[in-house]
């Protein structure tokens, strides 16, 4: 805790107008304060919206459906956590304007550089929105989102990422951020499945008191962050009121997402092709189950033996891809959604999904 109270104290300089591709500022306090993640980052996002330096009139204005849409919220978690935020005085909210409340944190600290009280200068730690909004493929080889607690972890770490490392300990990143240590180490676990930290084996920490060294994959976060802008740019290239372009846009979205998947599975079956033993074993089973089809109408005498080499050609070729080191399971298509199966429209009734990325501007 005392190297993370060090780096903490450094932290007052990056202080900026959070825009949309930009980041959350996480005052610890808050993080103390709240029960909920997302109470706290909902006052995490009142807090850097409204409190910037140099700019004491800054308020939060954004609707509730722009707050929701920035930290993948539901309406219901959103309104909640703005009422439990209003309630106690630190937050004040002017309903003035009848189409947008706005929001401000009234409560002061002092700044370590200009020595004046300003609500800008409390010590926080930063979340960048990309973090909230990719999806990184872990070990099975399936999209995840971070759950809220991990991008709070990797937040953290990141802040506090100094000569190529991080050092912490569960506890004590646990009660720097207001949360278990179970929920801490599930964060750290999850982190580390998908690459985006790693803890160098000598390093670690011996038990859950003990701090370890956790090293950042950079160069996945910047792809990451870089894929993020470019997905904001081009949906502000889009004319987003025009109907017609919401549909293109969303059709785009479901072809790329299909187009991604297929890619997938064609490079494992150019991998599997490449064998010549498994191609043989492949086309053979193909013929097969041909054959078998017509044999149960023409010749069902000879099904016994079609079936029996079938089976057979199976276990082979099963044999032959574990060799090769691909499953079955690699040649099935992933959804993102399970509901429309990545084609927009739901699988159970044929309406339109709700998983298309909401836009930006509301
Ligand atoms: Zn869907």
């Amino acid at each position: 805790m005392a190297l993370l109270k060090a780096q903490i104290d450094q932290g007052f300089d990056q202080i900026n107008v959070p825009d949309e591709d930009g980041y959350l500022r996480v005052p610890y306090d808050f993080c103390k304060a709240t029960k909920r993640i997302s109470d706290c980052l909902v006052r995490a996002m009142i807090y850097s919206f409204s409190c910037v330096k140099g700019r004491p009139d800054a308020r939060c204005a954004m609707s509730y459906s722009r707050i929701q849409d920035k930290l993948h919220y539901s309406r219901s978690t959103v309104n909640a956590a703005i009422h439990a935020a209003t309630e106690n005085g630190a937050f004040d909210q002017d309903k003035s304007n009848r189409f947008r409340a706005s929001y401000k944190y009234l409560q002061t600290a002092t700044d370590e550089e200009s020595g004046e009280a300003s609500a800008s200068a409390l010590p926080s730690f930063t979340v960048e929105f990309y973090l909230l909004h990719t999806a990184f493929v872990g070990k099975d080889n399936k999209f995840h989102y971070l759950p809220k607690s991990a991008a709070l972890v990797l937040g953290l770490i990141k802040t506090h990422y100094e000569n190529g490392g991080f050092v912490g300990s569960v506890r004590g990143i646990a009660l720097t951020l207001g949360l278990s240590p179970t929920t801490v180490q599930k964060a750290i676990n999850l982190l580390m499945d998908l690459s985006l930290i790693f803890r160098p084996k000598e390093r670690r920490g011996v038990n859950r008191s003990r701090r370890s060294a956790y090293a950042v994959n950079e160069k996945l976060l910047r792809k990451a962050e870089r894929n993020f802008k470019k997905q904001l740019k081009s949906k502000d290239r889009s004319s987003a009121d025009d109907p017609e372009d919401v549909k293109i846009e969303r059709e785009r979205y479901y072809a790329r997402l299909q187009q991604a998947e297929r890619e997938r599975v064609e490079s494992f079956e150019r991998t599997l092709n490449a064998d010549s033993r498994y191609f043989a074993l492949d086309r053979r089973r193909r013929q097969l189950e041909i054959e078998v089809a017509k044999a149960e109408v023409f010749m069902p005498i000879r099904l016994p033996e079609l079936e029996e080499e079938l089976r057979q050609v199976n276990v082979d070729r099963a044999r032959q891809m574990a060799q090769i080191g691909i499953s079955e399971e690699d040649l099935k298509p992933r959804f993102l959604c399970p509901k429309c199966e990545d084609t927009g429209y739901n699988k159970s009734d044929g309406r339109m999904c709700d998983c298309f990325p909401k836009r930006r501007r509301t």
